[in-house]
């Protein structure tokens, strides 16, 4: 397939040299220079200009910050893009955009699939990530292939934004329970438990989720996570923040009752504003939350 990948950075770097390496005829863009420059050893072309990248391809796949920056990009994209070509946004927005560009796409004829993952940097480089698609199953049947190439899983979710709803969903869940398990070591710290009997516990016991057993937020306890490399992301908080705003955005305007949620995303706040801009991986505020039990 000819295939547009827009924004190349450290999710979309890794994915796009998967299609490559599947024999795929790929096109990159992204604003930043360096991040084409990064690639210029990958067997692909490089579009001086977003047109170029999307012009003429049978998909084109955006992997971008927010929500802003893809209605931007899709807004100047259409007008080149064939009819009956597919357009799939593999990055964590909000629904609202989703369902925005799913409608502008449809208008001008163009499939249109948003289909965010999990699985981090690390399944992004391994070909492991998650992938939780919204759009009809015609416009599925495209992309599947390509993230049968990206990951290990795919689950056609629901109707355009039920990708990103899914994801939302199981990224609340993340947060509050590394908050949980975090608060649990902290206490297990003040009542004298050792964290690696806490974690044998835990692990094989009905508290235990995959905050737990397969990122562990204490370090030299559970498998190696980054907690055991000074808590370099992985999943940096400020992400995990962004994730925890989409999600309670969403329960705002639907009137649904999250509080936990809404407790998480407090907490991630006051630890990206007192750590070093979020940029520490997101189960690094364990170190927040047991120095505040140290100083009660
Ligand atoms: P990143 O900041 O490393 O990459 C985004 C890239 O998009 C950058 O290179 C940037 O220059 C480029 N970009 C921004 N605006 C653009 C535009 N208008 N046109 C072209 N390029 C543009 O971010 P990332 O870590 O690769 O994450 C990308 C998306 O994936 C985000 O939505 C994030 O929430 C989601 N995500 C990230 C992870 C993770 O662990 N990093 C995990 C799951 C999902």
């Amino acid at each position: 397939m000819k295939i547009g990948f827009i924004g190349l950075g450290n999710m979309g770097a890794p994915m796009v040299k998967r299609l490559v390496a599947s024999g795929h005829d790929i096109t990159g863009y992204d604003v930043m220079e360096s991040a084409m420059a990064a690639l210029s050893e990958v067997k692909m072309s490089f579009s001086k200009d977003i047109l170029t990248a999307a012009r003429e391809q049978d998909v084109v796949i955006t992997m971008l910050p927010n929500g802003e920056a893809l209605i931007k990009v899709v807004e100047a994209i259409i007008p080149v893009m064939p009819k009956g070509s597919c357009f799939i946004d593999c990055s964590t927005v909000d629904i609202n955009t989703t369902r925005q560009v799913a409608t502008l796409l449809k208008n001008a004829a163009i499939h249109v699939l948003d289909a965010p993952v999990s699985g981090g940097v690390g399944g992004a480089v391994a070909g492991t990530l998650t992938f939780m698609v919204g759009g009809s199953e015609d416009s599925f049947a495209i992309g599947n292939p390509l993230f049968k190439i990206m990951g290990q899983r795919v689950i056609h979710c629901g109707a355009d934004g039920a990708g990103q709803a899914a994801k939302i969903c199981n990224n609340m869940i993340l947060g509050v329970t590394m908050i949980a398990t975090c608060e649990a070591f902290a206490l297990a710290d003040d009542l004298a438990l050792d964290r690696q009997k806490l974690f044998d516990v835990v692990s094989t016991s009905s508290g235990n989720s995959w905050s737990m057993s397969t990122y562990c937020p204490a370090p030299g306890v559970g498998p190696e996570s980054p907690s055991d490399n000074d808590y370099l992301p992985g999943f940096s908080a400020s992400l995990m923040l962004k994730d925890l705003k989409l999600s309670q955005e969403a329960a705002t305007i639907h009137g649904t009752p999250t509080r936990a949620g809404q407790l998480a995303l407090e907490l991630y706040q006051d630890f990206v504003k007192s750590s070093k801009g979020g940029a520490l991986d997101f189960s690094a505020i364990l170190q927040d939350l047991t120095s505040r039990s140290k100083d009660q």
